[in-house]
């Protein structure tokens, strides 16, 4: 499958150089090809799970609930993991943080991200006492911090330095990966405020993957948001649910921008695969 050409009317500049293809992915797992950038959205139901692969360097974005925790860690082992340079949980609720205490217990890891909310729940907890038990070193990041990930540039977009959001979704550890001509943007639950504050900032651009924000709900992916950011491919984490994710309007949207949706509900773990200026999209099931 290549791209519609009115995307590349849309976005010459950087879609030009990339193609997209589509596959089922192997049956298990290898460690990633040399060079390229290797982003799984593992399907951990309704939760986020994204792990990062470039040059040897493993990272972790979020764990999914609770008992995902299993499936993550053998996700992770599938993919020839041993031990993780960086876990960001993106913010503390428990379909985020809740299957990173498995992941902390199973997998040396080198630092934990977090913004420095917390809450009062058993899953936080845990989470807290997994980080505790762990070597890891503990790193507060707000807009501004920027890290090497293997050969790709991750920085944080949001939130920004301060006084946090009494809405802890727009709290979200918003990463931003560059890696030559792509971008990909992992942003946790932002909302509307959260979006708005990314649109306007210097980071807004087109990208080749989006993480969509709060699992499609009805509250984020705004128009101006999608108008900034310009996805090319669009992921939903997203499982059984009692919130109606993704939202019709949601999909409406994303289709509108002419972004090409996978949704883990529907597809699966997702493995997007950047490389020489080509992009990848394999599936485990209904591609
Ligand atoms: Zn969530």
């Amino acid at each position: 499958m290549r791209i519609a050409s009115g995307l590349r009317l849309l976005f010459p500049a950087l879609l030009a150089a990339l193609l997209v293809g589509c596959a089922q992915l192997p049956v298990m797992g290898q460690p990633p090809p040399a060079g390229a950038l290797v982003l799984h959205f593992i399907d951990v139901g309704q939760g986020d799970s994204i792990l990062v692969q470039s040059a040897g360097e493993n990272y972790l974005i979020d764990g999914g609930r609770p008992e995902a925790g299993p499936k993550v860690v053998d996700f992770l082992r599938s993919r020839g993991v041993e031990q993780l340079d960086g876990v960001v949980a993106t913010h503390p609720d428990a379909d985020h943080i809740g299957g990173l205490a498995d992941v902390l217990d199973s997998f040396p890891v080198e630092t934990v991200y977090l913004s420095g909310e917390s809450k009062g729940t058993t899953t936080f907890n845990e989470f807290l006492r997994a980080v505790r038990d762990s070597d890891a070193r503990v790193e507060r990041v707000r807009e501004g911090y920027s890290m090497e990930w293997g050969r790709a540039r991750a920085d944080v977009i949001a939130p920004p330095p301060g006084e946090l959001s009494e809405e802890p979704n727009d709290n979200s550890v918003a990463i931003l990966l560059t890696f030559g001509p792509a971008r990909a943007l992992m942003a946790g639950d932002a909302e509307a405020a959260q979006e708005r504050y990314m649109a306007e900032g210097p980071y807004a651009g087109p990208l080749t993957v989006l993480k969509v924000n709060h699992h499609g709900s009805n509250t984020s992916t705004t128009p101006l948001f999608l108008s900034r950011f310009r996805p090319q491919i669009a992921v939903i984490q997203v499982g059984e649910n009692s919130y109606g994710h993704p939202t019709p309007q949601t999909l409406r949207r994303l289709k509108t921008v002419g972004a090409r949706v996978f949704r883990n509900d529907l597809h699966g773990d997702i493995t997007v695969t950047i490389k020489d200026g080509r992009v990848d999209v394999a599936v485990s099931k209904g591609g």
